[in-house]
């Protein structure tokens, strides 16, 4: 599993599915998975900015890797959000026969953030589900690549200033290094 990291708005996604598409791996995304649920209580978490429930997006997470069986790699965006989605991550992955070998971690500053966002117009992309966020990224997210770093998987750090065809092309990099292909 290629596990991709980033503020909201970083091109994790973009970049997720430019990966997935060239290697012609899974790509998961929780954020979408969430969206697709069509579930007005999951709206209402996802409207604030908030995590849903830990046995909400687990779930999710499992039927969507037990549907990648055939494929050699996974590329997942936005999981594990938390140190207890990290640990079921690791744990269930084995169930699945997958760990996780790689973690892209996109960065970029937080003005071209509110910019991105701004000019999305996702129905969550209100200044406060935003504020949100981003709280979440800093507080719970970012400080899980320790718990990673200390399992031994390896995390790179991608500019994610330039275009998408520029990101994609430092990510390949990463990705061939890594000799997952
Ligand atoms: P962004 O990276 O811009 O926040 P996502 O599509 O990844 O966009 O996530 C949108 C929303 O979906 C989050 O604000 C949160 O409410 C919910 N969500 C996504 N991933 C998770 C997760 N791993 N755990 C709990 N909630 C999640």
């Amino acid at each position: 599993m290629v596990i991709f990291f980033g503020q909201p708005g970083s091109g994790k996604s973009t970049q997720g599915k430019l990966l997935a598409a060239n290697k012609d791996w899974c790509w998961i995304s929780a954020g979408q998975l969430l969206r697709d649920s069509d579930d007005p209580s999951i709206d209402a978490i996802l409207n604030s900015g908030k995590l849903v429930p830990f046995e909400t997006i687990c779930g999710l997470v499992g039927d969507a890797l037990s549907k990648c069986n055939n494929v050699a790699h996974v590329v997942i965006d936005g999981f594990a959000r938390n140190i207890g989605q990290s640990r079921w991550l690791i744990e269930n992955g084995i169930k699945y026969n997958r760990a996780v070998e790689l973690i892209v971690v996109i960065e970029i500053d937080e003005k071209t953030i509110i910019e991105r966002l701004s000019s999305r117009g996702r129905k969550d992309d209100t200044e406060q589900a935003i504020r949100n966020r981003l709280d979440i990224y800093k507080e719970e997210t970012y400080p899980v690549l320790d718990y990673f770093r200390k399992e031994g998987i390896k995390i790179v750090y991608i500019d994610g200033s330039g275009t998408p065809e520029q990101v994609h092309v430092q990510i390949m990099k990463e990705v061939e290094l890594c000799k997952l292909a």
